[in-house]
């Protein structure tokens, strides 16, 4: 990768340039690219916001409020008279 690597470059290892896990050369490439390069730079939050979106879609349903529950109760019951 050069010094400065090209959008390419900078979107397929922004994961690893995240992790910490590439050589000090190529963060430095990238962190100067995603100062220039607006897209790089959406694609790099865009890529940041993805855990939390993770986590909020897998985090368990709240509770259902009491009065729902007593509807949901009235009508199994009903279901099972009939
Ligand atoms: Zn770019």
């Amino acid at each position: 990768m050069k010094l400065l690597p090209s959008c390419h470059d900078v979107q397929t290892h922004l994961t690893d340039y995240a992790e910490g896990s590439l050589p000090w050369s190529q963060r430095l490439g990238i962190r100067l690219h995603l100062l220039l390069c607006r897209v790089c730079a959406a694609f790099k939050r865009g890529l940041e916001a993805l855990p939390g979106l993770a986590k909020t879609s897998l985090a368990p349903p709240p509770e259902a409020p009491e009065a729902a529950a007593e509807v949901l109760a009235r009508i199994q019951a009903t279901l099972r008279k009939s």
